[in-house]
């Protein structure tokens, strides 16, 4: 078979298209920069409007950059930022107000008032009672917008995250549909029945005419014209479970973890649901053929923004690319730790009022310590991460795939496998959130068959292997422990 396969990338701060050969090999990219809007303290949000101009823009530059025919893009897979709310007219297709992004602390009280529900809303969705997922943001919607909610009642209004706003969209509105992994992350769907559930509404207050139907992971959402034909829209995952297809991560006990602005780490647990035992999200991983794979889900929240603050916060490095050499340029950390808990800490600690902190400087004390101090962390961190769930899963992790930006930097994949006694493998696309998105419309196009074909074409840039000594990982690790301790006391 010939032909390319368009990956559609919306994320917080960018969207972008990237078109891949059958291989899984980058063609083409395209990319435009989205603007946050912050109306208030802790609020935050962004126009659909322009995150669906900026789509069509970078669907027919990707395409047109790689010298691509429309005619050759055998279908669109699409990935997005989850949790993302938006809610427009059926009959207008326009939202009623912005959409309210995923870091939007406007609900907090509304979900501290609802503690009381936490295990049973646990028990059906693996999640949190938090701001963070999209139904207390639907809530908000409803009730602050004139005449929202009667339009509700009415049926004239839709739900959805991005993906399925895009979807809308592609199809000029004629389907409105998300997938199992973001509807996963509203707080409304019972991952075990795989179904929006009725209590989950009530408590939320969200009429179930909002909601799109939830399919597949793979399979045909609709057709569009973006690119000028026909193209099948077959593929749709939220980015975390899209990074863990592209990173071909098919069997239990398997873990990606992306180091972007934030680090996400999901681990495989097959086909039975779990909730976490350490404060871990537990979510749906990727449904295919109907079945259901979960995956448990841990984050912190600075990894590369502890990079981009070396640079933009303290000035002791011009590119991120520097810290490499830096680090590497003094034999160890000096007894230098950083916590970069700039936006409190996130699993297993949860302490949203932390804050990050050095500690251990002395005189001798140098600007590579600092900055080795910060790409040593987002080892310790994942440590910790690991080890919960690794407890959750019941399985040892057997090796570590990584992706994200921070992952160029070789120095810190081989302290990754050092402090996690893991081997790291670095894959030689390291764009794994928008290859899982093109893997799974290649999937119903028949570029694959089963996973297992996709498994085959993942390929290893680099392995790195666990080589210090006990008692150094040992001491480091103390001294990290230390550091944390300080913090939360
Ligand atoms: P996102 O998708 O969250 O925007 P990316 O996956 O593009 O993030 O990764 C960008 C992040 O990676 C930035 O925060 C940057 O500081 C960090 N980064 C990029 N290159 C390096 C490097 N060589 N060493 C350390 N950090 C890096």
């Amino acid at each position: 078979m010939s032909g390319c396969l368009l990956s559609i990338d919306q994320g917080t701060t960018s969207t972008r298209a990237i078109l891949f050969d059958l291989m899984g090999n980058i063609r083409g990219v395209a990319q435009k920069e989205l603007k946050l809007h912050y109306p208030h303290n802790g609020w935050v949000e962004q126009d659909a409007e322009d995150i669906w101009r900026d789509t069509q823009e970078v669907c027919r530059g990707a395409l047109e950059r790689s010298g691509v025919k429309a005619s050759e893009a055998l279908a669109i897979g699409i990935t997005n930022q989850r949790e993302t709310t938006v809610v427009w007219d059926r009959k207008t297709g326009r939202p009623l107000y912005n959409a309210i992004v995923w870091q939007d602390r406007r609900t907090a009280d509304f979900c501290n008032s609802l503690k009381a529900h936490e295990d049973a809303v646990r028990r059906k969705t693996g999640l949190l009672l938090d701001p963070y997922f999209s139904a207390t943001k639907i809530k908000w919607i409803l009730d602050s917008v004139p005449d929202a909610r009667e339009k509700a009642r009415r049926g004239e209004l839709a739900f959805g995250t991005i993906d399925s706003f895009l979807l809308w969209r592609l199809t000029g509105g004629k389907v409105h549909a998300t997938d199992a992994t973001n509807a996963a992350r509203t707080l409304l769907f019972d991952v075990v029945r795989q179904d929006w559930d009725d209590d989950l509404l009530a408590l939320f207050g969200v009429p179930r005419s909002m909601l799109p139907e939830v399919r597949d992971n793979s399979g045909l959402f609709g057709t569009t014209d973006v690119l000028g034909g026909a193209t099948p829209v077959a593929g749709m995952a939220g980015d975390q479970q899209a990074a863990l297809v592209g990173q071909a991560c098919f069997r239990p006990g398997m873990v990606k973890s992306t180091y972007g602005t934030g680090c996400f780490a999901l681990v495989n647990i097959g086909a039975a649901f779990r909730v976490s035992k350490n404060k871990m999200l537990t979510t749906v991983g990727y449904r295919l053929g109907g079945k259901v794979t979960y995956a448990i889900e841990g984050a912190i929240f600075a990894a590369g923004s502890a990079v981009q603050w070396l640079r933009d916060g303290l000035g002791i490095i011009k590119s991120a690319e520097e810290s490499e050499a830096l680090a590497q340029s003094v034999p160890d950390n000096g007894g230098v730790y950083m916590v970069p808990g700039f936006t409190g800490l996130g699993a297993p600690y949860w302490n949203p009022h932390a804050r990050g902190a050095i500690v251990g400087l002395t005189r001798g004390s140098t600007a590579a310590h600092v900055v080795r101090a910060a790409l040593e962390a987002q080892a310790y961190q994942t440590c910790d991460l690991l080890q919960a769930m690794a407890d959750d899963a019941g399985h040892a992790i057997g090796e570590l795939r990584v992706d994200g930006g921070m992952v160029r930097n070789s120095f810190v994949c081989q302290f990754l496998a050092d402090m996690t006694m893991t081997p790291v493998l670095r894959p030689k696309v390291i764009e794994t959130t928008a290859l899982g998105a093109a893997y799974l419309a290649g999937l119903h196009v028949g570029v694959f068959s089963t996973p297992d074909d996709i498994q085959k074409n993942w390929q290893c840039e680099r392995r790195f292997t666990p080589a210090m000594k006990e008692a150094g990982r040992e001491r480091l690790y103390a001294g990290w422990s230390h550091a944390i301790r300080q913090i939360l006391s």
